[in-house]
C-alpha cells in the first residue's frame, strides 16, 4: 500500500473543489465538494453526494485517457473525496468540444438543442469570473500570453483526443457525449490535462430517451438530480 500524503495548506478553492498543497511540492490534493453552482455562481445549490461521484468517475476517466495516451495530471484517488494531482500552473483558458448543438452554443446562434454538428468543434473561453467566461479566438491566447502557439496546437489535439475517446467509450455504454469542457496546464513545462470529467463538465444524454444525465437537471430545475448523476456513473462503471 502507498502511503496517503498528508494534507496541509488549502491554498485555493473554487466552486466545485478545495486544493491542499502536500509536503511533495510537484503534488496537490483535491478535494471534490458537494457544492453545485450554475450561470457564474448566481444559482447555488448541493448535489448529494456529488462530489464522491465526480472523484470517482474522473478517476475513471482519467484512466482510459491515460491508457489512450492522454497526459493528465491525475495520480490516484486517495478516498471517496480526495484525488492525488501533479501540480499544474493552469492556462487560463476553458477548452469546449461539441458534437451537438446545446446550451451557449443554442443560445448564442439562436439553434435547436440537438442539432448533430458535422464534426466537432472547439471552442476557448477566457477563464474571468468578472467577465462571464467570454468566447475567445485562439490569437486571443496568444496576443495576451494566456499560452503559446505549441501550447495551442497541442491543447486543440489533446482536445479532440480526449473527445474521441470519451465517446467511443460512451456510445458503447448507451450515451450521447453532446458537449464537455476541459482544462489544460503545465507541470514542469508539459501541458497536461487537468480539473475534471463529469456530470458538471460534460452534456451526457440517454442515446434511447435523451435524457439528460448531467448537470443541466441542476441548472434548469429538471429534478432527480442525484439519481442522474448515480445513472451516470454507474453506467461509466460499467
Ligand atoms: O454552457 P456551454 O454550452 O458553453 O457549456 C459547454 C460545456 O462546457 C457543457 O458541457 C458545460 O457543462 C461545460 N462547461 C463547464 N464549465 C463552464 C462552462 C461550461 O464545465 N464554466
Amino acid at each position: 500500500m502507498e502511503s496517503t500524503p498528508q494534507k496541509l495548506e488549502m491554498f485555493y478553492e473554487g466552486k466545485a473543489k478545495k486544493l491542499y498543497s502536500t509536503p511533495d511540492p510537484d503534488l496537490v490534493i483535491a478535494y471534490f465538494k458537494d457544492d453545485a453552482t450554475a450561470f457564474n455562481a448566481k444559482k447555488r445549490g448541493t448535489i448529494e453526494d456529488k462530489g464522491v461521484i465526480n472523484n470517482r468517475m474522473s478517476e475513471l476517466f482519467f484512466g482510459l485517457l491515460e491508457r489512450a495516451g492522454v497526459r493528465t495530471h491525475f495520480v490516484r484517488r486517495l478516498n471517496d473525496r480526495d484525488m492525488l494531482c501533479k501540480r499544474l500552473q493552469i492556462v487560463p483558458v476553458e477548452t469546449v468540444v461539441r458534437n451537438m448543438v446545446a446550451g451557449s452554443m443554442a443560445k448564442r446562434l439562436d439553434r435547436e438543442e440537438g442539432e448533430e454538428l458535422k464534426f466537432p468543434i472547439v471552442e476557448y473561453y477566457y477563464k474571468s469570473d468578472a467577465l462571464d467566461d467570454p468566447l475567445v479566438y485562439p490569437e486571443h491566447a496568444l496576443l495576451f500570453g494566456w499560452a503559446t502557439e505549441d501550447e495551442l496546437k497541442t491543447i486543440r489535439s489533446l482536445a479532440l483526443k480526449v473527445n474521441d475517446v470519451l465517446r467511443k467509450f460512451l456510445d458503447e455504454r448507451g450515451i450521447i457525449l453532446v458537449d464537455f469542457k476541459l482544462e489544460f496546464g503545465r507541470h514542469h513545462g508539459e501541458i497536461l490535462l487537468g480539473d475534471e470529467i463529469c456530470p458538471d463538465t460534460c452534456r451526457f444524454w440517454d442515446k434511447a430517451t435523451r435524457k439528460k444525465l448531467d448537470k443541466d437537471r441542476f441548472r434548469r430545475d429538471l429534478g432527480n438530480v442525484e439519481d442522474a448523476y448515480q445513472e451516470m456513473l454507474r453506467r461509466v462503471e460499467g
